[in-house]
């Protein structure tokens, strides 16, 4: 008997795995066609602060069998695929294009936050990359930020350590992701030359209400300002989050409550109506007039 339910076990997972194997390899084909195809397209969410806005280039993907796929599901295939290297080069081309496009269009300095994978960073030079495509595209540097994960900083080569000081030097931003998850360690914040944190929203959700939360997430704004950090609070979803994180002085706010990641005609009535709040002129020229 025993044996048995073993053996239908054994049929079980060899047929799940098989299904598996199946769904997932149909996932890479499909994958492998989806940039000549243009089903890749960019969304762009709005990242608030009091001087000056931004947002954050969000890779998605409609295929036309499996529908919209969440990036979080085919980033990590295309990184195994090693399909992120043109993949991002594509993304980063695009962000920087459309960000030019939008600062020549509305004479304000707006930035684009763009997420770069630990794949590129290990096997391609990014540094070069990025010049290339800021000089192409005639995007300042300062327009630019790349938000990178602990996984990038975990990396114990020279070779990250370089091509993060090349590109600061530059001028790029460098945003640390997902801030508080993964591997932390403290260490990375002194050893790498990171102009921004980006708070995880795991940390926002909870807020105001959750004790622990509030005091991780002020103690983490009231760190980032001592090492001049620019600090930036993801998933906020409420008006309470919001006064919360703003009361404690973070720099910048991102999630739902201001805006879902849209199209780039969405961002850009986004950033007609941030103009039109009071107090938020950028330029007291134009309403003397
Ligand atoms: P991320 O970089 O941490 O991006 C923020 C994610 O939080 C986005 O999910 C965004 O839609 C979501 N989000 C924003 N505000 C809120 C909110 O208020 N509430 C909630 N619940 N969620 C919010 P998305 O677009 O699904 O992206 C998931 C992840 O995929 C990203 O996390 C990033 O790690 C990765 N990713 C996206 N685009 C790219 C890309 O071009 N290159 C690479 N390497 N990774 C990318
Ligand atoms: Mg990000
Ligand atoms: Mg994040
Ligand atoms: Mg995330």
């Amino acid at each position: 008997k025993a044996k048995d339910h073993g053996r239908n076990c054994f049929q079980f997972f060899t047929s799940a795995m098989h299904e598996h194997a199946k769904a997932r390899s149909a996932l890479e084909g499909a994958l492998h066609r989806a940039l000549t195809n243009r089903e890749l397209y960019l969304a762009y969410q709005p990242i608030v602060g009091q001087q000056r806005l931004g947002c954050e280039a969000l890779l998605r993907w409609h295929n036309p069998q499996l529908g919209q796929v969440s990036p979080a599901d085919f980033v990590p295939i295309c990184e195994e695929l090693g399909l992120i290297i043109t993949i991002g080069e594509w993304v980063l081309y695009q962000a920087c294009a459309q960000a030019k496009s939008w600062i020549t269009q509305t004479g304000q300095s707006l930035f684009v936050s763009v997420n770069v994978s630990s794949t590129q960073f290990k096997r391609q030079d990014i540094a070069s990359l990025v010049a290339k495509v800021l000089k192409e595209t005639g995007l300042a540097a300062e327009a630019l930020t790349l938000e990178i994960t602990e996984t990038v900083l975990a990396d114990n080569s020279g070779h990250i350590q370089r091509q993060l000081e090349t590109l600061r030097a530059m001028g790029v931003g460098l945003a640390i992701d997902d801030f508080g998850t993964g591997y932390s360690s403290l260490s990375y914040l002194k050893r790498f030359p990171l102009s921004k944190l980006k708070i995880d929203r795991a940390f926002i959700r909870d807020l105001p209400d959750d004790e622990e939360d509030r005091a991780l997430v002020s103690a983490i704004i009231s760190m980032a300002g001592q090492l001049h950090l620019t600090v930036i609070a993801e998933g906020v979803e409420t008006p309470a989050q919001l006064a919360f994180l703003q009361e404690l002085g973070c720099d910048y706010t991102q999630g739902f409550l201001h805006a879902k990641p849209g199209d780039a005609a969405q961002f850009e009535a986004f950033i007609q109506d941030y103009n039109a709040q009071p107090g938020k002129a950028t330029e007291p020229t134009s309403l003397a007039r």
